[in-house]
């Protein structure tokens, strides 16, 4: 038998589960750059009524939904986003919003917990009156739940105050919602309740909810036509998607629920390294499925210990040279984060000495 993997990597790390691949076999599929793809189809309409838009499009990556949503929001080149400075759109997507949309970054600093403070969002959004010498604002984005600090989730009360400022100024409100699935449960609050105030919402189908690819775009129809062109230009459009759209329906209707007891090994997780001398865990900020584990033992660093967990394995990654990060998902148990846990242990231990 194949020794059993703990892989904490990402919850990206999932594999297509076996209700999955039989969706996948006798999917329903035809055309979708056609548009004639009868399984997308029923994604798209599944997702648009769960977030209570009107329309919704499957797109291959979360990269490249956000980057659709940015494009079609700012269609004149040179038009500005209002960002987070530790955003997933501002550091981790290659930049294209600017090296392929024209579009520049107004960056605004991101508090530990995800938000942005509502003053400095509305003191970055430039005076229409320069125009001589100003890019032209268009968008504000926000990330739900927040990945860089930890999987923190914004409230829709601070939504919903994001989403006056723009309506105030004539901005338009997208929702990088990788991971909102994970905020709508740790919240208790709907996921068409959390984006009630967003134009267009980014959601990946390849992280908790388990499916082996993609992303969906969530806005009015008259957007999800724009972001359909755009998908196209981008070559994000493929043909018998029904494949890859059937998995993803499993995923929504089997690992939502799951998100819960992920949330909760989580915790129990972030309970025991807090603990652990050495580390440094804030298990207080853990509100959905990752942990940030700080090393502080002097006689240690964050690559023997992942190494020394990798020999047993359990993987994870290094988020810097003093920082390891642990990411819950529905493939893994109650059992796997006691032995996480007490490999953890011996990891701070056998270096100690004692
Ligand atoms: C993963 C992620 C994305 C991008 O998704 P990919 O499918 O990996 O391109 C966007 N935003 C956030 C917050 C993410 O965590």
């Amino acid at each position: 038998m194949v020794a059993r993997i703990v892989d904490l990597r990402s919850d990206t790390v999932t594999k297509p589960t076996e209700t999955m691949r039989t969706a996948m076999a006798f999917a329903e599929v035809d055309d979708d750059v056609l548009g004639f793809d009868p399984t997308a189809f029923r994604l798209e309409a599944e997702m648009a009524k769960k977030f209570g838009k009107e329309a919704a499009l499957f797109v291959p990556s979360g990269t490249m939904s956000n980057l659709i949503c940015v494009l079609a929001h700012c269609d004149v080149r040179g038009s500005e986003v209002i960002l987070g400075d530790n955003c997933h759109i501002y550091i981790y997507e290659n930049g294209g919003i600017a090296t392929i949309g024209g579009v520049h970054p107004r960056v605004v600093k991101n508090n530990n917990d995800g938000t942005m403070d509502i003053d400095l969002i509305e003191a970055a959004i430039r005076d229409p009156k320069g125009e001589l010498f100003y890019p032209s604002t268009k968008l504000i984005c926000l990330e739900n739940t927040h990945a860089n600090s930890g999987g923190r989730c914004l409230s829709a009360e601070y939504t919903d105050r994001v989403g006056e400022v723009a309506k105030k100024h004539g901005l338009k409100l997208h929702i990088d919602g990788a991971r909102i699935f994970n905020a709508s449960v740790a919240l208790g609050v709907p996921v068409d309740r959390l984006v009630q105030a967003a134009d267009s919402v980014s959601v990946c189908l390849s992280k908790g909810i388990g499916a082996p690819v993609g992303s969906v775009i969530i806005g009015s129809e008259n957007f999800i036509a724009k972001a359909r062109v755009l998908r196209k230009a981008l070559g994000g459009g493929m043909r018998q998607i029904g494949i890859l759209c059937a998995a993803a329906l499993v995923g929504l209707h089997e690992n939502v629920g799951k998100l819960e007891s992920d949330h909760k090994n989580a915790r129990t997780l972030a309970d025991g390294l807090s603990e652990i001398r050495g580390l440094k865990v804030d298990a207080s900020s853990v509100e959905t499925n990752m942990i940030f584990i700080g090393i502080e033992g002097s006689w240690t660093t964050a690559e023997k210990i992942r190494k020394y967990l990798e020999e047993r394995n359990i993987l994870l990654m290094k988020d810097s040279s003093s920082r390891l990060r642990v990411v819950l998902h529905h493939q893994i148990s109650a059992s796997d984060v006691q032995y996480a846990l007490s490999c953890f242990q011996q990891a701070l231990q056998c270096e100690n000495g004692n």
